[in-house]
């Protein structure tokens, strides 16, 4: 076809622009620009300029409109991320310059890149030896340029040793070129030797990157399986096919053993993508992927980076809560992975030891593929599993370690072995408590306790991060020395321990540590070295790490969480303690893990203990599907926030009024009596005072809305919005579609 001739070339741009909007804005296309569906342009948005993306081109007379200013020099935006930005708006209700927002963090220069100067040898000799000189000489012997603070660290000497070779004409400087967002990993490189399930299960994930369409599949297989191995050759399979491949995890900050062990395999790591990124290789790894980078491994907001031919997406660790963002756009990363999947035609792989609900679901119903991994690699044995019944073995009065659990670690160290224990609970006690009056240390701002962190020597809100000091006397009853802490943290946990092992190494992880993600990744790389005997930390290492010697995990309370209130309390609390149970025993050696509880009947310990999982699933999904929960029924939550308390509740309930579909006839407790709703309806229950009622200085209130299956759901919600007034006086009103934390 010829080229479009002037006359008939689009006259009007739809503009989508990364601000609070869900319609993109018409602009005028000056005759002598020459626009694509996807391009980043300029454009004026009030009094200020800003980028906006080209969502469609269409004819008309323009000419009212304002003008595009300019067509931007950087990759478009792919049609299908397009897509995805635009069904993820519709789910979630997000406004679609949000979602924009999100997939563009990165699209936008942040600077140019700084000039890298690197150091060459050049065959002059130095007019002096000394051996701090020669290591530097031997160290830049391979010819190749590299950069000085780089060199210094492999000859260990100070940058000044290498100004002074510079000086004397031994090296000399040149320009490096820009650094790449990844080598490109090189599927050859190190395959390792398969069992006979994994080499099928890793056929079947390759056979169906190949199969060029979409497919989900869901690997399940036990901790230390081999899962990554076996997805890794899923990568592989796009990476023989000239395509690209995306790994999601649920806390890349801390997954630096995974890069290296991709590394390990691939020749090199892969792009890493999260928000701890600095902006410049934030932009370096937006536009490599856009340039065709081939594997990224990323959070979950890797999921809307713009790759152009992407043939695999796998979610390790699916069944994460960490996957679904719960401020902003509200979304969950598995299931927009398997839309994106969807949208970009390729196969999905969701990867768990103990998948959700949801996705087991769809498993048994076919709608997605079951690949199994029942054993462990090399015969080696699932860690022993057993409670300590701490109603007949109690910690003493104070503590928290039981005897039996005392006497394991005792064997486990004189074993040389390493031992975990395991407290959900960051910092040292829970709740402060004056002996003398009973007065609780609360947080101003929020309905939460203060949670002692004695390290830092201060009082913490966990939910707003309001500190302060721990006071000496009482502020209310002024008593001195009255002041009791409540409960273990870990730190509390660890004091315990150190008193009973004073000479083992110990080492407390936990996110809130001092140091931040290079600290805690050295750390979690000196336990896989076993340069610790005992550690104490929570969730954060119970998660996907490698720790060779570690052969012992006590859980020090195996009912945190079990009794929340939350649909999913007992199949969380199922996937974290057989999380944290499974880092056991992934060495030579055989592991165990003992829990210690108060309710070992409970089908959460029952099935850990006796290891019938099925069991677990099955009558959890049953009780899901009695209840017309998740995945058998939908649900969403509205939560309406603000200063004033009444104002709150009242807007809250202006909705769910808003919501009723036949207010004369309805049984809501807002609305006129008589209505029962039928179980095709969709349900309003509430509004009600959320569990936490005030969170940084707001009330709140909440709203559920249970939807069967099949119900449009998203069209009942925007109704709802719709019908009643505005939120004023401060109030926010949020939508959370398939909510995960129903605090
Ligand atoms: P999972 O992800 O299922 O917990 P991993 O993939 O981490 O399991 O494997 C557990 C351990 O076993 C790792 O140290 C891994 O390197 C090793 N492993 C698994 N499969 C193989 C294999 N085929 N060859 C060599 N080592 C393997
Ligand atoms: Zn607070």
């Amino acid at each position: 076809m010829s080229e479009a001739s002037p006359s008939n070339a689009p006259q009007i741009a739809d503009v989508l622009v990364p601000v609070a909007v869900d319609q993109p804005y018409s602009y005028r296309v000056p005759g002598s620009l020459h626009l694509e569906e996807g391009d980043f342009v300029a454009v004026s948005l009030r009094t200020r300029e800003a980028f906006g993306v080209v969502w469609a081109l269409r004819c008309g007379s323009g000419d009212n409109l304002k003008p595009i200013i300019s067509r931007l020099e950087q990759p478009p935006l792919p049609k299908k991320l397009r897509a995805l930005i635009d069904w993820v708006a519709a789910w979630t209700l997000a406004p679609r310059g949000n979602v924009l927002r999100m997939a563009t963090r990165g699209a936008q220069e942040s600077g140019e890149e700084p000039i890298r100067i690197g150091l060459r040898l050049t065959g002059v000799p130095p007019k002096r030896f000394t051996d701090a000189r020669k290591r530097v000489l031997e160290a830049a012997l391979s010819g190749l340029a590299i950069g000085k603070t780089e060199l210094a660290r492999q000859a260990g000497v100070s940058s000044s040793v290498i100004d002074a070779l510079i000086d004397d004409g031994a090296l000399e400087t040149l320009a490096l070129p820009p650094p790449k967002a990844a080598e490109t990993p090189d599927p050859a490189f190190a395959s390792p030797a398969l069992s006979s399930d994994q080499a099928q299960a890793a056929r079947s994930l390759s056979e169906a990157v190949a199969a060029h369409s979409f497919k989900p599949i869901l690997l399940e297989g036990v901790t230390g399986s081999g899962k990554t191995e076996v997805y890794f050759e899923a990568v592989a399979q796009a990476l023989r096919e000239g395509g690209q491949a995306l790994i999601l995890m649920p806390e890349i900050a801390l997954t630096a053993q995974f890069l290296e062990r991709f590394a390990a395999r691939f020749g090199h790591r892969p792009a890493e993508w999260h928000s701890g990124l600095s902006p410049r290789r934030r932009t370096r790894v937006w536009r490599g992927v856009a340039e065709g980078a081939r594997v990224v491994a990323g959070a979950r907001s890797a999921l809307f980076l713009p790759f152009s031919d992407l043939r695999l997406i796998v979610v390790d660790e699916e069944h994460e809560q960490a996957y679904k963002q719960d401020d902003g756009v509200a979304y969950h990363a598995r299931d927009m992975a398997v839309v994106r999947a969807r949208i970009e035609a390729c196969a999905v792989v969701l990867a768990s030891a103990t998948p959700s609900i949801e996705t087991r679901e769809n498993a048994r119903q076919g709608r997605y593929a079951h690949l199994r991994l029942d054993s462990r690699f090399a015969g080696r044995d699932l860690p022993l599993i057993e409670a300590i019944d701490l109603r007949k073995d109690p910690a003493p009065r104070g503590k928290w370690i039981s005897p039996r659990l005392v006497e394991a670690l005792r064997q486990n160290f004189q074993r040389h072995e390493q031992a975990l224990l395991f407290l959900n609970r960051r910092g040292y006690a829970p709740l402060t408590l004056c002996r003398a009056c009973g007065h609780k240390f609360q947080c101003p701002n929020c309905s939460a306790w203060l949670v002692e962190h004695r390290v830092r020597r201060a009082l913490v809100c966990h939910h707003c991060g309001h500190v302060e000091r721990r006071p000496e006397l009482c502020p209310v009853c002024g008593a001195p020395d009255s002041l009791s802490a409540c409960g273990p943290g870990v730190e509390r946990v660890a004091e315990e321990a150190a008193e009973l092992f004073p000479d083992v190494r110990l080492l407390v992880l936990s996110s809130d540590m001092p140091g931040g993600t290079g600290r805690m990744r050295a750390e979690l790389r000196a336990v896989a070295e076993h340069q610790f005997d005992l550690v104490i930390g929570t969730q954060l290492v119970a998660k996907g790490h490698n720790f060779p010697a570690l052969t012992l995990v006590g859980v020090v309370d195996a009912d945190i969480g079990l009794s929340n209130g939350d649909p999913r309390a007992a199949e969380r609390t199922f996937q974290l303690l057989n999380q944290v149970a499974g880092r056991a025993g992934r060495g030579e050696k055989p592991g165990r893990a003992l829990l210690q509880t108060f309710q070992k009947e409970h089908p959460v310990l029952r099935a850990l203990l006796s290891g019938d999982f099925e069991r677990f699933y099955r009558e959890e999904t049953q009780m899901r599907r009695d209840a017309r929960l998740p995945p058998f029924g939908r649900l969403a939550a509205v939560i309406v926030a603000g200063p004033d308390r009444t104002a709150a509740e009242t807007h809250a309930r202006a909705l769910a009024r808003a919501a009723c579909m036949a207010p004369e006839k309805c049984g809501w407790s807002v609305c006129a009596p008589g209505h029962i709703p039928s179980e095709d309806d969709i349900v309003v229950l509430g509004p009600a005072e959320a569990p936490i009622a005030m969170l940084r200085g707001k009330h709140r209130f909440r709203l559920l809305i249970k939807a069967p299956r099949r119900a449009d759901l998203q069209g009942f919600l925007r109704q709802m919005l719709a019908k009643a007034v505005t939120a004023r006086g401060g109030l926010t009103v949020s939508v959370d579609v398939d909510p995960q934390n129903f605090l």
